[in-house]
C-alpha cells in the first residue's frame, strides 16, 4: 500500500507512525512548519491524501471531509467513532473502520480497578503510605468492600459484558439498561436509566456516545444513585452532565465516582482534585502496550485490506497470573481473574484437583511462567522469603508482584534492587516485612503501589471478623464448640 496517502493529524502511537511510515506515505500535520494552518496543508496535500487515521482527540469532521476530496477511508484508532462524522462518510461513500474487541478487556479491567479504587481508597491509601503517615498516624481509615455490590451497567456492548463477567467473578450482582433487553438471564434488565442507577450500588457507564446517550447520566440519574452510590465512567464525558456530577460530589448527595473520561479533555474539572472519594485518570482505558499494539495492527490491517480490496478485519489475550498458595483467598483470586480471561498457574505443597489450573511443582517455575504473581499464602517458616531473588528473576522485568500475604514472605531487600534495577516489571504490595516501615526507595517509584496492609480494611469485612471473634469468645465460655478454631 506504498502509494496510499495517509493522514496524521497529530502523534498517536509510535509503532503505528513507524508502521505508517514504512508502509504508506504518511503525511504527519505536526511536522508543517510551525504556525502553519491545517487548512493551507491539506491543499497542499489534498491531491495525495486518500486515507485519515484517526482518535477521539483528533477526530474528522465534515470541514476535514470537505477539505479532502480523494478521501476513501478513516481509520480510527479507537472502538468509539463519535468523533467522525458519518453521515458525512455514508454521503461521501468514504470507509470508515474502529479498533473493537482488542480493547475490550482493558477497558473492563479499568472500569474495575476504578470501582475498587473508589471503595477501596487504594490510590488514597497509597499516598498515606508514601507520606509517612502510617508510621505517624497508624491504620488507614475502613474502606467500603467492592465484592457482592450490585453493579448496574450502562450500554451492555462488548466492554460492557467484559465488565458484568468481571463483577459476577466477585460476587456482585448484575443489572443493566441499554436499547433494547439481551439474552443474559442472570442479568435485570431497567428499561429506564433512573431505575436502573435507584436499585444499584456501582453504576458503570460503557455505551457508546451518539445523540440518545448525550447526558444520559443527568442529575436526576445521579440523585437516584445517591449519596452511597459510585458512579464510574469509561465511556465518554459527554454521557455524564459533567458540572451536575461536580456538585453532587462537592455537596456528597453522590458517594464516589471514578473517572476515565471528561467532557471537555484534556481537562479534568479541579473541584474534584480535592475529594477523597474520586478517582482520576487521564483517558487511559485502552492504553496498556499489548493493546495498542493490537489496535495499531487492526489500524495497519484496515488500511491493508482497502489498499488491496480486501474485506476489512480484527483479534485479543489475557495475562497469566501465578498464584503462591491457592487456600481460601488463592481461589477467591483466581475465580476473579479468570473471569479476566487469565490463566491460573499455581504453586503449593500439593497438587489439587483443579482441571483449569496448571500446577507448577516450584515457585521458580511457576515465576517463571507468570506474568503476574499473587502471593497468597500463609507464613511460616518455609513460606519466609518464598519470594526470594531467584523467583523475582524469573518473573522478569515485565513481570509484575503481588502481595496480599504477609511482609516476610518477599525478600524486601532483594525486592527494592529488582524494581530499581529493572529487573522486575513492578510491585503491588499491601503487606511489608517491618510495618509500618516502608523501604523508602518504594516511595519514589513509578511501577510501584503500596497499600497500608489494608487487604481485609472494609467495614463490611471488619463487622464480619469482630463477630467471629465475639461468637468465639461467648461458645467458649458457654464450652460450645468454637466456631474457627485453630489450636
Ligand atoms: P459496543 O459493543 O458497540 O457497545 C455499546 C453499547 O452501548 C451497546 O451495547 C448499546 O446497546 C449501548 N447503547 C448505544 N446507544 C444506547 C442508548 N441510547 N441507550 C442505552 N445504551 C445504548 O461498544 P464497546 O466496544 O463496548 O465500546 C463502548 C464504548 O466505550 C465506546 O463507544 C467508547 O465510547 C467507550 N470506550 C472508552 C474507552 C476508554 O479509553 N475509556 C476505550 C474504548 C471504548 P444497545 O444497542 O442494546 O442499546
Amino acid at each position: 500500500m506504498e502509494s496510499l496517502g495517509v493522514l496524521l493529524l497529530h502523534p498517536m502511537n509510535a509503532y503505528l507512525e513507524q508502521e505508517l511510515d514504512r508502509r504508506c506515505r504518511l503525511h504527519r500535520f505536526w511536522e508543517a512548519p510551525p504556525g502553519a494552518p491545517l487548512d493551507e496543508f491539506l491543499r497542499a496535500h489534498a491531491g495525495s491524501i486518500r486515507a485519515v487515521v484517526s482518535n477521539p482527540a483528533y477526530g474528522v469532521d465534515a470541514a476535514l471531509i470537505d477539505a479532502l476530496p480523494e478521501l476513501e477511508i478513516v481509520a480510527s484508532f479507537s472502538v468509539g467513532i463519535d468523533h467522525v462524522d458519518l453521515a458525512k462518510c455514508r454521503e461521501r461513500g468514504i470507509r470508515v473502520t474502529n479498533t473493537p474487541d482488542v480493547l475490550t478487556d482493558d477497558v473492563a479491567d479499568l472500569a474495575v480497578g476504578l470501582s475498587i479504587a473508589v471503595l477501596r481508597r487504594i490510590p488514597q491509601a497509597d499516598r498515606y503510605v508514601r507520606a509517612g503517615q502510617w508510621k505517624a498516624k497508624g491504620d488507614y481509615a475502613l474502606t467500603t468492600r467492592f465484592s457482592g455490590k450490585r453493579v448496574a451497567i450502562l450500554g451492555l456492548g462488548r466492554i460492557g459484558l467484559a465488565v458484568a463477567k468481571r463483577a459476577e467473578a466477585f460476587g456482585c450482582s448484575i443489572s443493566y439498561h441499554s436499547r433494547s433487553e439481551k439474552p443474559v438471564p442472570n442479568y435485570k434488565f431497567y428499561a429506564n436509566v433512573v431505575d436502573l442507577a435507584a436499585n444499584c450500588d456501582v453504576l458503570i457507564v460503557a455505551c457508546s456516545l451518539n445523540a440518545e446517550t448525550y447526558h444520559i447520566v443527568n442529575r436526576e440519574v445521579i440523585d437516584a444513585l445517591g449519596p452511597e452510590g459510585v458512579l464510574i465512567n469509561i465511556g465518554r464525558g459527554a454521557h455524564v452532565d459533567e458540572p451536575e456530577l461536580v456538585s453532587a460530589l462537592v455537596e456528597k448527595q453522590l458517594g464516589g465516582a471514578g473517572l476515565d473520561v471528561y467532557e471537555n479533555e484534556p481537562f479534568a474539572p479541579e473541584q474534584l482534585f480535592g475529594l477523597d472519594n474520586v478517582v482520576l485518570v487521564p483517558h487511559v482505558g485502552s492504553d496498556t502496550e499489548e493493546t495498542c499494539r493490537a489496535m495499531a495492527d487492526l489500524v495497519l490491517g484496515n488500511l491493508e485490506a482497502h489498499a488491496s480490496n480486501k474485506p476489512l478485519l480484527t483479534p485479543f489475550s489475557g495475562k497469566r497470573v501465578g498464584i503462591i498458595g491457592l487456600g481460601r483467598i488463592g481461589l477467591a483470586i483466581a475465580r476473579r481473574v479468570e473471569a479476566f480471561d487469565c490463566p491460573v498457574n499455581y504453586y503449593q505443597r500439593t497438587k489439587q484437583a483443579y482441571p483449569n489450573y496448571s500446577y507448577y511443582p516450584s515457585v521458580v517455575e511457576l515465576a517463571a511462567n507468570s506474568d503476574v504473581l499473587v502471593v497468597a499464602c500463609p507464613l511460616n517458616a518455609q513460606t519466609r522469603h518464598i519470594v526470594n531473588r531467584e523467583v523475582m528473576d524469573a518473573l522478569g522485568p515485565k513481570g509484575v508482584l503481588i502481595n496480599i500475604g504477609r511482609g516476610p514472605h518477599v525478600d524486601e531487600t532483594e525486592l527494592v534492587a529488582a524494581l530499581a534495577k529493572g529487573r522486575l516489571g513492578g510491585a503491588g504490595l499491601d503487606v511489608f516485612e517491618e510495618e509500618p516501615h516502608v523501604p523508602e526507595a518504594l516511595l519514589g517509584m513509578d511501577n510501584v503501589v503500596v497499600v497500608p496492609h489494608m487487604g481485609s480494611g472494609t467495614y463490611e469485612t471488619r463487622k464480619a471478623m469482630a463477630d467471629l471473634v465475639l461468637s468465639n469468645l461467648e461458645a467458649h465460655v458457654l464450652s460450645k464448640p468454637l466456631l474457627t478454631p485453630v489450636v
